[in-house]
């Protein structure tokens, strides 16, 4: 049994089913989550801010501080799952509840090495990855002493199609040699970022498009590898990470940097995208969470009384108050009953509820933010706020790991295979239809106007 009060403000949010299956060190664990991320993150984002604004393409000196702090207290890579023999020991229902939290500072997650794209790229090193490798990558990147990249998309293909990838690798014998230009992945202005998983077309006659891709590490500063230039998301310069646009020009690297083996891209692909996507769901809950609360105060502040009225008087506000309320809650529901069945059945069988909260909660999110950016008046699009940043966030998750199209495309198609199946057992009702009509001298009407 734990200690903790569960109903306080890190789980009082949670539904009856989520708390019943979280095991005292997990509980003990969001606790301590929520401490930190309101004792030495919240009160330090205009800190964060200025460090980044003097320095903008170094790791703020906050938050090397913050991330040594939260290593020795064990508050360090929560996000790999159990089955993972390098995992704190957190399952993903468990670690979904801490990136709710993590949220409500777009750097928290940072402080405890488990912010994005980190988070995937750790994973994949773990699953994929021979002794060596993990030794050279893996080890360094959980002891938060680099950072990384995955980098795939490509400016001139549509690369939510990955069977489209096109940049070359010649695989010889000792050495790739790629060419090629890539886009996003965070930039190597910062020092911090020491590699690129990168994604390539090592075979592209092969007649099966699912076997002509390979994935392998290079050295973000490798010879032929140039950053062309900075990519804005939005505006926003994403400092002190930020996104790039990158030529490759005979990189070479050696073929034991090839993860996994020639022509496993997808197998790789695959197993990393699923808890990513779940990550960034939670931490835009959390972050939405904090928008909520900011448009609540506004509605209680004495010094804005419109027409003589709390702004959270009027009937339109307590409207928009109870929806924002309701959508948080059940964008929170789906998003963890896919960490659950992540936990319960696997990344696979998990697919349709992860795709269930990927097309979901950054559209939901990104409304509800537009409606606090609406009850805070025009302050609440100016940096007097962190709303304008809390909405961008939420909209470029809707591209990011995948647009919301590709997913429904995915939920659309395999729904539809299920139509065979409805067809016949609606046959059976019309069956038993013809026959009751027969039985109580009822005239007979095809359901739906037609007979199958
Ligand atoms: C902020 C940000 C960070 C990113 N970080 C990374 C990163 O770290 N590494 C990386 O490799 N990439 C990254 N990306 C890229 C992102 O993963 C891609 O932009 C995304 O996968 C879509 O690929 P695309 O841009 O080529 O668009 P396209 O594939 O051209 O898609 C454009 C549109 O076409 C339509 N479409 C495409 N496929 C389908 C489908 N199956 N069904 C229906 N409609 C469809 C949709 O309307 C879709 O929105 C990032 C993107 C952003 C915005």
């Amino acid at each position: 049994m734990s200690s903790v009060n569960m109903e306080g403000p890190a789980f009082n949010r949670l539904p009856p089913w989520v708390k019943a299956k979280l095991r005292p060190n997990a509980i003990e664990t969001i606790q301590r989550v929520y401490d930190w991320v309101e004792t030495e993150c919240v009160p330090a984002e205009p800190i964060y801010k200025a460090q980044v604004a003097k320095n903008k393409w170094v790791t703020p000196p906050l938050i090397n501080e913050l991330r040594q702090k939260a290593k020795a207290q064990g508050l360090f890579n929560l996000f790999l799952p159990n089955h993972f023999k390098e995992s704190p020991g957190l399952t993903n229902l468990e670690y979904s509840c801490c990136a709710e939290i993590m949220g409500r500072v777009y750097w928290a997650a940072q402080t405890m090495n488990c912010q994005a794209p980190e988070t995937g790229n750790i994973e994949l090193l773990a699953k994929y990855c021979n002794d060596e490798q993990k030794e050279k990558w893996l080890k360094p990147l959980m002891e938060g002493k680099m950072s990384s990249a995955y980098s795939m998309t490509e400016p001139d293909r549509a690369s939510s199609d990955a069977t489209t990838i096109g940049c070359e690798m010649k695989i010889g014998e000792k050495e790739v040699v790629i060419n090629g230009r890539k886009l996003y992945g965070n930039v190597s202005y910062n020092e911090d970022m020491q590699i690129y998983i990168l994604m390539g077309c090592s075979d592209p006659t092969n007649p099966d498009p699912w076997k002509r891709h390979t994935t392998l590490v290079v050295p973000s500063r490798a010879p032929g590898l140039t950053i062309k230039r900075h990519l804005t998301i939005m505006g926003y310069d994403w400092a002190p990470e930020g996104h790039g646009e990158y030529v490759y020009e005979n990189v070479r690297v050696p073929v034991e940097n090839i993860i996994l083996g020639p022509g496993r891209a997808f197998e790789i692909a695959q197993g990393r995208l699923g808890p990513g996507r779940i990550h960034h769901c939670m931490r835009l809950i959390g972050q939405t969470e904090r928008a909520y609360e900011l448009a609540l105060i506004r509605c209680i502040d004495p010094q804005l009384k419109p027409r003589g009225k709390f702004i959270g008087e009027f009937d339109s506000n307590i409207e928009r108050i109870a929806q924002m309320r309701l959508q948080l809650d059940s964008m929170r529901l789906v998003v963890l009953n896919a960490a659950d069945t992540m936990d319960l059945l696997g990344n696979k069988a998990g697919k349709y509820a992860i795709a269930q909260s990927k097309v979901l909660v950054p559209v939901m999110a990104a409304k509800i933010i537009d409606e606090c950016m609406q009850m805070y008046g025009g302050q609440g699009l100016t940096q007097h706020t962190p709303l304008p940043e809390m909405w961008t966030y939420a909209r470029f998750v809707r591209i990011a790991d995948g647009p919301d199209s590709a997913h429904r495309h995915q939920v659309g198609r395999d729904q539809l295979k299920t139509a065979p199946a409805v067809k016949v057992r609606h046959q059976a009702y019309q069956k038993k239809h013809k026959e009751l009509c027969e039985k109580w001298g009822v005239d007979y009407v095809a359901f739906g106007g037609t007979d199958y």
